[in-house]
Protein backbone atom coordinates (compact mmCIF):
# COMPACT_ATOMS: atom_id res chain seq x y z
CA UNK A 1 0.00 0.00 0.00
CA UNK A 2 1.12 3.47 -0.91
CA UNK A 3 2.25 4.83 2.51
CA UNK A 4 0.27 8.01 1.76
CA UNK A 5 -3.03 5.95 1.75
CA UNK A 6 -5.41 7.60 4.47
CA UNK A 7 -7.02 4.04 5.74
CA UNK A 8 -9.99 6.24 7.41
CA UNK A 9 -11.16 7.56 4.20
CA UNK A 10 -15.03 6.93 3.06
CA UNK A 11 -14.62 4.55 0.45
CA UNK A 12 -12.01 2.54 2.74
CA UNK A 13 -14.69 2.25 5.29
CA UNK A 14 -17.21 1.14 2.33
CA UNK A 15 -14.73 -1.50 1.21
CA UNK A 16 -14.63 -2.53 5.17
CA UNK A 17 -18.32 -2.49 5.54
CA UNK A 18 -17.98 -0.12 8.27
CA UNK A 19 -20.28 2.37 5.61
CA UNK A 20 -23.13 1.37 3.48
CA UNK A 21 -23.32 1.88 -0.44
CA UNK A 22 -25.62 1.03 -2.65
CA UNK A 23 -23.78 -1.79 -4.98
CA UNK A 24 -24.27 -1.86 -8.17
CA UNK A 25 -22.00 -4.99 -9.05
CA UNK A 26 -18.72 -6.37 -7.80
CA UNK A 27 -15.99 -8.63 -8.72
CA UNK A 28 -12.81 -10.19 -7.16
CA UNK A 29 -10.66 -6.53 -7.23
CA UNK A 30 -13.59 -3.88 -8.34
CA UNK A 31 -16.35 -2.35 -6.88
CA UNK A 32 -19.26 -0.48 -8.21
CA UNK A 33 -21.73 1.82 -5.92
CA UNK A 34 -24.07 4.39 -6.98
CA UNK A 35 -22.42 8.20 -5.92
CA UNK A 36 -24.33 9.71 -2.95
CA UNK A 37 -25.02 12.91 -4.72
CA UNK A 38 -25.95 12.37 -8.00
CA UNK A 39 -24.77 14.33 -10.74
CA UNK A 40 -27.07 12.36 -13.20
CA UNK A 41 -29.86 10.09 -13.28
CA UNK A 42 -27.20 7.46 -13.57
CA UNK A 43 -24.09 8.51 -11.48
CA UNK A 44 -22.01 5.19 -10.39
CA UNK A 45 -18.38 5.29 -9.13
CA UNK A 46 -15.91 2.22 -9.61
CA UNK A 47 -13.22 1.78 -7.63
CA UNK A 48 -10.67 -1.09 -7.21
CA UNK A 49 -10.88 -3.05 -3.69
CA UNK A 50 -6.73 -2.63 -3.06
CA UNK A 51 -5.25 0.39 -1.35
CA UNK A 52 -4.48 3.26 -4.69
CA UNK A 53 -4.82 6.94 -3.91
CA UNK A 54 -5.48 8.23 -7.72
CA UNK A 55 -5.54 7.27 -11.59
CA UNK A 56 -1.79 7.56 -11.19
CA UNK A 57 -0.90 5.31 -8.21
CA UNK A 58 -3.27 2.35 -9.97
CA UNK A 59 -1.90 2.38 -13.27
CA UNK A 60 1.71 2.76 -11.96
CA UNK A 61 0.77 0.10 -8.99
CA UNK A 62 -1.98 -2.14 -10.07
CA UNK A 63 -1.28 -5.56 -11.05
CA UNK A 64 -2.47 -6.97 -14.00
CA UNK A 65 -5.22 -8.80 -12.95
CA UNK A 66 -6.60 -5.54 -11.39
CA UNK A 67 -6.40 -3.51 -13.99
CA UNK A 68 -8.70 -6.43 -15.64
CA UNK A 69 -11.06 -6.67 -12.89
CA UNK A 70 -11.65 -2.89 -12.64
CA UNK A 71 -11.99 -2.13 -16.25
CA UNK A 72 -13.68 -4.94 -16.68
CA UNK A 73 -16.25 -4.23 -14.28
CA UNK A 74 -16.56 -0.54 -15.41
CA UNK A 75 -17.59 -2.15 -18.88
CA UNK A 76 -20.38 -4.28 -17.15
CA UNK A 77 -21.36 -1.32 -15.16
CA UNK A 78 -21.76 0.51 -18.87
CA UNK A 79 -23.82 -3.31 -20.08
CA UNK A 80 -25.85 -2.74 -16.75
CA UNK A 81 -27.61 0.35 -17.80
CA UNK A 82 -27.87 -0.30 -21.28
CA UNK A 83 -25.81 2.98 -22.34
CA UNK A 84 -23.55 1.54 -24.69
CA UNK A 85 -24.53 3.34 -27.58
CA UNK A 86 -26.77 5.96 -26.42
CA UNK A 87 -23.38 7.29 -24.24
CA UNK A 88 -21.98 8.61 -21.05
CA UNK A 89 -18.92 10.01 -19.57
CA UNK A 90 -16.14 8.30 -17.66
CA UNK A 91 -14.44 11.25 -15.42
CA UNK A 92 -11.11 10.59 -12.58
CA UNK A 93 -10.63 13.82 -10.25
CA UNK A 94 -7.00 13.58 -8.75
CA UNK A 95 -5.46 15.78 -6.39
CA UNK A 96 -6.04 19.01 -5.49
CA UNK A 97 -5.95 20.80 -9.50
CA UNK A 98 -8.86 18.24 -10.03
CA UNK A 99 -10.70 18.73 -7.09
CA UNK A 100 -10.23 15.13 -5.67
CA UNK A 101 -12.37 14.74 -2.65
CA UNK A 102 -11.79 11.58 -1.66
CA UNK A 103 -8.76 9.90 -1.34
CA UNK A 104 -8.92 6.27 -2.94
CA UNK A 105 -8.82 6.02 -6.41
CA UNK A 106 -12.36 6.02 -8.50
CA UNK A 107 -14.05 6.72 -12.21
CA UNK A 108 -17.19 8.52 -12.09
CA UNK A 109 -19.58 7.05 -14.90
CA UNK A 110 -22.18 9.21 -15.71
CA UNK A 111 -25.27 8.80 -17.85
CA UNK A 112 -28.95 9.24 -18.38
CA UNK A 113 -29.15 12.62 -19.88
CA UNK A 114 -27.17 15.00 -22.39
CA UNK A 115 -24.19 15.77 -19.92
CA UNK A 116 -23.21 19.26 -21.87
CA UNK A 117 -19.74 20.46 -22.63
CA UNK A 118 -16.44 18.75 -21.23
CA UNK A 119 -15.96 21.87 -18.84
CA UNK A 120 -18.11 24.42 -18.16
P1 LIG B 1 -14.26 13.12 -6.09
O1 LIG B 1 -14.48 14.57 -5.94
O2 LIG B 1 -13.92 12.71 -7.50
O3 LIG B 1 -13.28 12.57 -5.07
O4 LIG B 1 -15.66 12.43 -5.84
C1 LIG B 1 -16.04 11.84 -4.64
C2 LIG B 1 -17.48 11.40 -4.80
O5 LIG B 1 -17.80 10.52 -3.75
C3 LIG B 1 -18.49 12.54 -4.78
O6 LIG B 1 -19.22 12.56 -6.00
C4 LIG B 1 -19.38 12.18 -3.58
O7 LIG B 1 -20.74 12.49 -3.80
C5 LIG B 1 -19.15 10.70 -3.44
N1 LIG B 1 -19.36 10.15 -2.12
C6 LIG B 1 -18.89 10.63 -0.95
N2 LIG B 1 -19.27 9.85 0.07
C7 LIG B 1 -19.99 8.84 -0.47
C8 LIG B 1 -20.65 7.70 0.05
N3 LIG B 1 -20.66 7.43 1.37
N4 LIG B 1 -21.29 6.86 -0.79
C9 LIG B 1 -21.30 7.14 -2.12
N5 LIG B 1 -20.69 8.19 -2.68
C10 LIG B 1 -20.04 9.03 -1.86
Amino acid sequence: MNNLYDVNNIFAKILRSEVPCNKILENEHALAFSDINPQAPIHTLVIPKNSYINFYDFTKNASTKEHESFWKLVNEVIEHYKVEVEGFRIITNSGNTGNQDVPHFHIHLLAGKNLGKMIG
